[in-house]
Formats: C-alpha cells, structure tokens, sequence
C-alpha cells in the first residue's frame, strides 16, 4: 500500500483470488509494505525462473510449501521468492509427489490450486 497502514487497528486484506482475511492488529505493523499495491491487494507471486504469476487474481493458483530438503536441491534459497510447478520440477529433474509436500495448511485441498499442482499433491 502506498500510504501509511494504521497498525493500531484489525485488517482486512484481499488476497489474490479473492479471499479475505482479517490480519490482527498486533501483527499488521510486521507486515512489508510492498507486500501491498494501492488497492490494499497482494502483488503477484512470480515465479522466478520463467515470471508467470503463482498466484493470480483470475487464474489458478500453484501457492505451495515443499519440505527444506526439495527447495535445497532445486537451488533454491528459503527466502528466495516462489517457483511454478512446471521450473520447480525442471529445476529436480523430476516429477513432483505428495511426499515432497509439508503438511503446511496450503497444501491441503484449495479450489484455487491449478490442475497440476493439485495432481502432484496427490501423486504417490
Ligand atoms: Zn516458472
């Protein structure tokens, strides 16, 4: 967000693809202000090996945690941003399978997830 966020009180924030959340004002200051556009939305996840938005506003969404071990092997830093599932597995050289998946709540069932994604979650 553009302007000052008021932490002294609750939050309503849109996620992308539509969802609100309420964001309690004890955590609202931790929150990065560029994590915010002008409209108080999310700002696209993109992946960094190829740029396609892992979490778009009008599409399906690749929103995951895969365990420390997998992220590690794809080069990938902890912090060191979001991958598609598409360069995440060419980055493996492999498929990936539910096994490779934390138990974090975004990996359970979402609506939003893409085709793909999905699948792999429950690939064996
Ligand atoms: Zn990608």
């Amino acid at each position: 967000m553009s302007g000052i966020i008021d932490a002294t009180a609750d939050k309503v924030v849109e996620l992308s693809g539509g969802r609100r959340v309420l964001i309690p004002r004890e955590i609202v200051s931790l929150i990065p202000f560029e994590d915010f556009d002008d409209a108080g939305l999310w700002l696209p996840n993109p992946c960094v090996d190829c740029g396609r938005d892992t979490t778009p506003r009008d599409g399906p969404h690749e929103y995951y945690m895969v365990d420390a071990d997998v992220w590690a092997t794809a080069g990938m830093h902890p912090c060191g941003g979001a991958l598609c599932i598409a360069c995440l597995e060419t980055r493996l050289g492999r498929s990936l399978a539910r096994a490779d998946f934390t138990d974090a709540l975004c990996n359970g069932f979402d609506v939003l997830d893409s085709e793909r994604l999905a699948a792999r979650k429950e690939a064996r």
